[in-house]
């Protein structure tokens, strides 16, 4: 199982992809089909924040609300 690192504040480009291929979701991303978990924005490796899981592997975009919802969820 790939370690998912939950507290970075931008996942490097390379270890996104890596991430993506180890999990079977390369091609829903190359689809435009991962969406940020707060906004629903299109996931790309310019706008990834985080990944973390919940009953699946979600996303979060680099928005600053979106930061924001993220790091609430930390804390809770
Ligand atoms: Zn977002």
């Amino acid at each position: 199982m790939y370690m998912i690192r939950k507290e970075v504040d931008a996942i490097l480009e390379e270890d996104f992809e890596i991430f993506l291929r180890d999990s079977d979701l390369f091609e829903q991303y190359q689809n435009n089909q991962l969406l940020c978990s707060c906004c629903s924005e299109h996931i790309t490796k310019e706008n990834i924040f985080a990944i973390y899981y919940d009953d699946g592997f979600k996303f979060c975009c680099i928005k600053l609300e979106c930061m924001e919802i993220f790091n609430e969820r930390k804390s809770n």
